[in-house]
């Protein structure tokens, strides 16, 4: 692939290991967009859209299609209240490209409730609405109210109960080169104070003791209701289970993670040994991107 200038805007080759959690993933071709002209320019051709990669597995052989990422104006939040009620604060646009972790800490200090359930969740605004990400404290849809999605060319704007938000999955409009681009969305959130909401999210760094610190894409598949895909794995004696450099945590069941050095293929063979060897079929959270 040719690598083009690197200028404001411009494409560039870049391998996608360096934008997932996971660490694998090949190359393609990068379109960072920082404003409507830019991203309408990049929809023009099929695209995907990249957020924090924190739940994709990428090829090694990487995508073809471009893959727009989000900056500039979509990294910025206006939190100045729209309007408020006695208990609640109705935001103005906040970026889809503003990482989780951060926007969660500026909450908490301005004492807003709402997000703090998705502490923890590396996520970008855009990537948890897609994912509609969360735990048991909360998910990213509860806190909705519009959302601005760029889609064929148009930027439109929709609300939370157009987009079909259930667990773990949102129905964002599909266009003619990709699905639909989340770049703002306006948020209603609880008046509370800093202290209040510093204790939820230590609820919810207490959730994650068991987990992993490897490099991994989080949870692999979906719970069934009324049970632990971590769990199921768990009692099948299958933590520990190893392809090449891919691991099951021996933490936690539902995460694998890479050891240093493991490859897509890696990651996808443990996945469908896995599959295979439990009694009940498992859906998968993570998505995998490119030919394999
Ligand atoms: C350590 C760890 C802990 C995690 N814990 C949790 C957890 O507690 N709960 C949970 O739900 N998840 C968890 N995850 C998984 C992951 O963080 C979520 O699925 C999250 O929603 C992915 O967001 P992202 O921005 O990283 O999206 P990406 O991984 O970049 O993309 C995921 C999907 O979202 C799409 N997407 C990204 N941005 C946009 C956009 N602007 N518009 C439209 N589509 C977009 C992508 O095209 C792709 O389809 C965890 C992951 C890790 C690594």
């Amino acid at each position: 692939m040719m690598v083009a200038a690197s200028t404001k805007g411009a494409p560039r080759v870049v391998r996608l290991s360096q934008f997932t959690t996971l660490g694998v993933g090949g190359e393609a071709e990068l379109w960072v967009c920082h404003d409507l002209p830019e991203l309408l320019e990049a929809t023009t051709a099929p695209y995907r859209v990249l957020g924090g990669g924190s739940n994709l597995i990428v090829s090694d052989a990487g995508v073809s299609e471009r893959v727009i990422r989000l900056g500039g104006e979509y990294s910025k939040a206006d939190l100045t209240p729209e309007f408020e009620t006695d208990t609640h604060v109705f935001t103005g646009w906040v970026g889809a490209a503003k990482p989780i972790p951060g926007f969660v800490r500026d909450l908490q200090r301005r004492g807003l409730s709402g997000l703090e359930g998705l502490w923890g969740v590396p996520a970008q605004i855009g990537g948890a609405v897609r994912m509609n990400a969360g735990t048991r404290f909360g998910e990213m849809a509860d806190c909705l109210v519009a959302l601005e999605i760029v889609v064929d060319g148009q930027a439109k704007v929709f609300t939370p109960q157009e987009l079909g938000f259930v667990y773990r999955n949102s129905n964002l409009p599909q266009g003619k080169n990709g699905v639909g681009i989340v770049t703002k969305v306006k948020l209603k959130l609880e008046k509370s104070t800093p202290e209040t909401v510093q204790e939820r999210m230590n609820f919810a760094d207490e959730a994650r003791k068991g987990q992993p610190h490897w490099r991994t894409f989080g949870c692999a598949w979906k719970n069934p209701v009324g049970q632990s895909a971590g769990r199921m794995v768990d009692q099948a004696g299958l933590k520990g289970t190893k392809i090449g450099n891919a691991m099951i945590s021996l933490e936690h069941g539902n995460f694998i993670v890479n050891l240093g050095g493991a490859t897509a293929s890696d990651v996808i063979s443990l996945l469908e040994k896995i599959e295979a060897t439990l009694a009940l079929p498992l859906e998968r959270e993570v998505e995998i991107w490119g030919e394999i």
